[in-house]
């Protein structure tokens, strides 16, 4: 006998767009059920970055104080190592909001934090440990999900689902919604080294060399650290075994030689399979998608987690009325796709051109890589790196929060 649960919006999925979307809509005086399969956020790494857009909408929100509390470490400009010598490509001193630096905070960091502050709200419910597994469908409309938890079952019933399940959404494959896939030419491994080998300073920052791109991330006592290798190219670097890897690594950036030594097994070593993809369209009657779910972003620019949270911030605002009245009308969802669907498709176009005309032809390069016009460009004029400063850090139309 399943468990019974009335609810004025059902939110699958516990990640940033979930949990954002959760905490406002119960800021804003609406039921809200946030379920999440795992037991807790601490997971694998799955991204740090939290951009000055998302942080800007916390200081409307009142919360950057606190959050700025939790670890986390600043970057205000970002370089390049190409082939050894450093190119200054990116300074976010001068973007007009509160705070002018990307946060590298552990996402497990963050997501605590929002559900702290969203079970502060007494309409709000966090399910952890519990999957949605199936839609309610009545009469063609969504109306609501089973979900399990252990042994336990619940039929969950709400004017409106939101997946924001990730980009191996299940539920917008129960919706019938069709995606459109992208395609990328490239992988990501990732890895940790430990930080006490290393020679260099404490910035997180990204190598390139012809054959390789490596990126590393300050997480304190160790390095986070990604290769960006060709798509395809997995499992015969796998093959040649940990000693290769090591080189490989080192090759690229020669001062972490005496950290990769720390890689013992190439079990140590995760792999992400980047894709691109997009919904054609986010919603059907009582059930909108969000976040990944939508449109599963490249690593590239790391702004996967931010796209994320702007859709809830906008999803928020424009469901609000509708939720409060108990319905929420085709209108409505068409209205959340019509403003996030714009920012998601620029951004997946310059990943897209990322992908062709920069990472694949250095990672198919044989000799020196030559900087590109454009990185020299930004190197030599300091007023340039501002642009892409706003691209990054912004974004395309970066959301608001004007209301309590
Ligand atoms: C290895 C890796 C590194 C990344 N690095 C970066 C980075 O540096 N910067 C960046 O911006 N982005 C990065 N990303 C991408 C970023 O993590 C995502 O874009 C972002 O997390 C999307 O947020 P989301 O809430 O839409 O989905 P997710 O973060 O994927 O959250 C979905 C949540 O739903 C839960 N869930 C799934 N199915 C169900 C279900 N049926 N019922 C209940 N719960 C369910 C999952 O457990 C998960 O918690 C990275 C991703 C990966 C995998």
């Amino acid at each position: 006998m399943a468990e019974q649960i009335e609810t004025g919006c059902c939110i699958a999925g516990g990640g940033p767009a979930g949990m954002m979307l959760g905490y406002l809509l119960a800021r804003q005086g609406i039921d809200v059920t946030v379920l999440e399969k795992h037991d807790d956020f601490l997971r694998d790494f799955r991204g740090d970055t939290v951009h000055p857009s998302t942080m800007q909408v916390l200081h409307e929100l009142g919360l950057l104080e606190a959050f700025l509390e939790r670890p986390h470490e600043r970057t205000e400009k970002v370089s390049l190592y190409l082939e050894g010598k450093p190119y200054k490509i990116v300074d976010f001193r001068y973007l007009p909001v509160e705070a002018r630096y990307v946060a590298f905070m552990p996402q497990w960091e963050f997501l605590d934090f929002l559900a702290d502050e969203a079970r502060k709200l007494p309409n709000f419910r966090l399910m952890m440990s519990t999957g949605a597994d199936e839609l309610l469908v009545d009469e063609g409309r969504v109306c609501g999900v089973w979900a399990t938890s252990g042994e336990m079952t619940y039929e969950i019933h709400a004017p409106l689902v939101v997946a924001a399940d990730g980009r191996a959404s299940t539920l917008r494959e129960a919706a019938g919604l069709a995606l459109e896939e992208k395609g990328a030419p490239i992988d990501v491994l990732w890895f940790r080294l430990p930080r006490q080998f290393e020679e260099g300073g404490n910035q997180s920052l990204g190598y390139a060399r012809a054959g390789g791109f490596l990126v590393t991330i300050n997480r304190g006592d160790y390095w986070q650290c990604a290769l960006i290798i060709e798509k395809g190219c997995e499992a015969g670097m796998r093959a040649a075994g940990v000693e290769a890897f090591r080189s490989r690594v080192a090759r690229i950036a020669p001062h972490l030689q005496g950290a990769v030594e720390a890689v013992t097994s190439l079990d140590e070593v995760k792999s992400l399979d980047v894709q691109v993809s997009r919904l054609n369209c986010w919603w059907r009657e009582g059930f909108l998608a969000i976040g990944d779910a939508a449109h599963a972003m490249s690593p590239v620019g790391g702004v996967g987690i931010n796209l994320a949270l702007q859709d809830a911030v906008a999803a928020a605002r424009i469901l609000e009325a509708d939720l409060k009245a108990g319905s929420v009308r085709h209108e409505t969802l068409e209205a959340v796709q019509k403003r996030r669907e714009w920012p998601a498709r620029i951004t997946q176009s310059a990943q897209i051109f990322a992908h062709e005309r920069i990472l694949t032809p250095a990672l198919k390069a044989n000799g020196m890589l030559k900087p590109p016009l454009f990185v020299k460009l930004l190197n030599a004029v300091p007023m340039l790196r501002r642009l892409p400063a706003r691209a990054i850090g912004l974004g395309p139309r970066p959301e608001h929060w004007q209301g309590d």
